[in-house]
């Protein structure tokens, strides 16, 4: 077996986007010792530099080892206790994945269903709130990764607190790409994952858990039913002055983190921010020339993540497979009940580039004009270029 040589791909699916070349460098360095004092200086340039990305002063600010799955079970896991009462905003394949950690864990999930693309009304979960008696937790996805629906998060906080219930959000396809404000909109509990917005390999969840948070996990009746995601006992790795061994950290992939959140800080999170909202514009704009429908509301569509109908007389899964063969292109195809029916691309990170939406748009004409469904070249250009002229 030779050794493994990648094709140069361009990630514009739901994850992993691609990756800045320094971050790759950064991989590859040298591994000390997990308590070595030069990775314990790692460990805590991490953790600044997320409390910075979540806009936050919580001391338990972290990267938990896994993907961002395992941020998600972390986030549940510590906190719901068999026959606790969770509400849970299900409007795609994340909130549906949630509900069923939930109820692994012995909790009760209270799904608020709504049709995918939609969002979750306040209205609704304070409805939910008012007639469930106590609830533990409230769980939304702030990027609905399966539909492209942008969840408002900020009216939220106030009612859960009026019933005593924690806030956790899913923040993985939003952190580094749009607000995250932590603090700010009183969200208990948070998490990301490093290959979305953050431009890392999989392998990290950022984890941001707040005191009041924290004092309901060490208040716990029962022990947590994962000693891998057990964040009393994870904690104590983290903290500054005291590392106990728990498990070895990756390593290298904190290495990874640690570089793409130096690459987040020199771009500025304002720059940053426009940069996606600017090029989700375009590419929109694009999309819609060539007749495709997004399929979330006009108010809640993500700019990290584009979901699109694709037309019936596009056989969706052909030109996908033509971008990646002729052209290196990943996007992504639809989950659940949108296979088949969408298409999902992401501009995340470095992936979202004027260059990445003009090549995509490009590769959609060409592949439109030889299979007759483009009758205007450069229809879809001309859309993304005035965007982009009107935009600056
Ligand atoms: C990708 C994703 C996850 C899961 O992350 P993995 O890294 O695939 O484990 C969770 N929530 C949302 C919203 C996602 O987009």
């Amino acid at each position: 077996m030779e050794e493994f040589c990648a094709p140069r791909r361009l990630l514009l699916g739901p994850g992993p986007s691609n990756v800045h070349p320094r971050v790759l460098q950064a991989m590859a360095t040298s591994l000390v010792g997990h308590l070595d004092q030069a990775f314990l200086a790692v460990m805590n340039d991490v953790q600044t530099r997320l409390r910075r990305l979540f806009s936050t002063a919580n001391r338990l600010t972290i990267a938990v080892s896994g993907t961002g799955s395992a941020g998600m079970e972390a986030a549940v896991v510590n906190i719901v206790e068999p026959g606790d009462a969770v509400i849970v905003g299900v409007n795609g394949v994340f909130g549906t994945r949630l509900a069923t950690i939930v109820e692994r864990c012995g909790g009760k999930a209270i799904r608020i269903e709504v049709p995918w693309g939609q969002i979750i009304e306040p209205d609704l979960i304070e409805e939910k709130l008012r007639r469930s008696g106590p609830v533990k937790a409230v769980v939304l996805v702030h990027a609905e990764t399966s539909t492209g629906a942008w969840q408002p998060i900020e009216p939220m906080s106030a009612m859960c607190r009026a019933h005593d219930a924690l806030l956790i959000v899913d923040a993985v396809t939003s952190l580094a790409g749009l607000p995250v404000e932590v603090d700010r909109w009183g969200i208990d509990v948070c998490y990301s994952a490093t290959q979305k917005c953050l431009s890392c390999p999989p392998g990290l969840a950022p984890l941001t858990v707040n005191d009041r948070a924290l004092s309901v996990i060490r208040s716990r009746r029962t022990p947590c039913q994962s000693w891998y995601f057990d964040l009393s006992l994870i904690a104590d790795y983290w903290t500054e002055h005291n590392r106990a061994y728990h498990h070895t950290a990756p390593i290298s992939m904190l290495y990874a983190l640690r570089e793409s959140l130096r690459i987040i800080a020199e771009e500025g999170l304002p720059a940053r921010f426009a940069r996606h909202h600017l090029n989700s514009r375009a590419l929109m704009a694009g999309l819609l020339a060539l007749g495709f429908d997004p399929v979330p509301p006009v108010d809640y569509r993500l700019p990290t993540l584009l979901c699109v109908t694709v037309p019936t007389l596009i056989d969706e899964g052909a030109v996908r497979a033509q971008l990646l063969e002729r052209f290196d292109i990943e996007i992504g195809g639809g989950l659940g009940h949108l296979k088949g029916k969408v298409w999902r691309i992401g501009l995340m990170g470095e992936s979202s580039t004027e260059a990445n939406v003009l090549t995509l748009l490009n590769a959609l004409e060409e592949i439109g004009i030889q299979n007759g469904w483009v009758t205007i070249p450069g229809i879809a250009l001309q859309a993304a270029a005035s965007t982009y002229s009107r935009g600056r």
